[in-house]
């Protein structure tokens, strides 16, 4: 384990933003994890631990060290007449995992197939797509305290899912390192088709659903809809859908009769994307920075863009959005 010096982030992150880390590192395995948080540096710096760089977005060089998690693997635990359980370690890409599943039939992941990012970092904002969080299929996470190198296993009830968040992205926040997941998948899976386009694509494909069938429709899908970061950068949704009171829902309502909303818990969720593309900013710019003309909650790095533009037309979005229907969008992305 090399901990390198004055190092450019640009490769390390979707949105491809220059940004340099005063250290850098990567860790390959636990005892390499073990070994970075007693190491002097990583004690007396500011710390950023680092999965795909899929979710963040570096708003100016990191004064500290940033320790990139790669350990591997992917095993079965046990296998029972319904599950597979599986233990699956931080740094594999979630990509890759999800198609080992596909491939071998486990059911349960193939609505979350194309999300960019690794294994370690998909219990953090609990990804989700198409009618599916990972959370359904989390038994537990492991992850090594920071302080005192104690390794602690959070069942799934004790990770605190909700809506893209956790207790890793709230009180749990830079205490631990996860190192591994643990997923229950199924071997007789439920198909979940309701969601966006996946039943007319799978109508289009002329397939029944399966596991597979599902992945493939969800990937045509999504490569049609969202940008690819190797060539357009960006972190997916830079916005989470708002959650409001059932009587702020039918003020809404009433002024706006398309509003675009779905019965959440005790109220409704906005559908955040709409609420931008009201408010006038789908397809426009400020600076280098862009909002998606085909997904207006997906905000793009035009041309070298810096990470401060980016914010600057976030910023210049939930402001506008607030203005217009009252509403505080909140940014998904973590700001570094
Ligand atoms: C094109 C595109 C589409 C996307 N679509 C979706 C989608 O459909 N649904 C969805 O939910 N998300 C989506 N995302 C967001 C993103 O892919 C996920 O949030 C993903 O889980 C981030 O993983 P990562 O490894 O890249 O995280 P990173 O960006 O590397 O890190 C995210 C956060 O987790 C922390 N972290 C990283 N590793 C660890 C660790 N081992 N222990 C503790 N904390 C850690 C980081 O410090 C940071 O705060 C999309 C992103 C892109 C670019």
């Amino acid at each position: 384990m090399q901990i390198k010096e004055n190092i450019s982030l640009k490769a390390f992150n979707t949105f491809g933003i220059e940004a340099k880390a005063k250290y850098f590192t990567e860790v390959n395995n636990i005892t390499e994890i073990n070994s970075i948080i007693k190491n002097p540096i990583f004690k007396g710096s500011n710390f950023l631990l680092l999965g795909g760089g899929s979710n963040i977005l570096l708003t100016k060089d990191f004064d500290g060290i940033v320790v990139k998690i790669n350990n591997k693997g992917i095993e079965i635990e046990k296998v029972d007449s319904e599950f597979v359980y599986l233990k699956v370690q931080a740094g594999e890409v979630w990509e890759e995992f999800v198609n080992h599943c596909v491939h071998n039939n486990w059911g349960g992941v193939e609505n979350l197939t194309l999300i960019p990012g690794n294994v370690g970092t998909c219990p953090v904002q609990n990804i989700g797509a198409y009618g599916v969080e990972v959370k359904d299929v989390i038994q537990s996470v492991e992850a090594i305290d920071i302080v005192n190198g104690e390794t602690i296993v959070f069942s799934n009830e004790e990770c605190k899912f909700g809506y893209r968040s956790s207790i890793f992205k709230n009180e749990a926040k830079d205490k631990y390192i996860i190192t591994a997941v643990n997923f229950r998948l199924t071997k007789k899976p439920v198909f979940i088709t309701h969601y966006g386009d996946v039943n007319k694509e799978l109508e289009f494909m002329n397939v029944k659903p399966s596991i597979f069938h599902i992945s493939k429709a969800i990937e045509a899908i999504r490569r049609r809809k969202l940008p690819d970061p190797k060539l357009k950068g960006n972190a997916g949704s830079f916005f989470k859908n708002p959650s409001i009171s059932t009587a702020k829902y039918e003020e809404l309502a009433a002024e706006f009769p398309r509003l675009r909303a779905f019965p959440s818990g005790d109220g409704y969720k906005l559908a955040a994307g709409w609420l931008i593309e009201k408010s006038g900013w789908k397809g426009k710019s400020l600076g280098n920075a862009v909002v998606h003309h085909k997904q207006a909650l997906v905000l793009i790095n035009k041309e070298n863009a810096s990470g401060k533009e980016i914010l600057a037309l976030a910023k210049a979005i939930q402001l506008e959005v607030f203005n217009l229907f009252g509403v505080d969008l909140e940014m998904e992305v973590n700001v570094i």
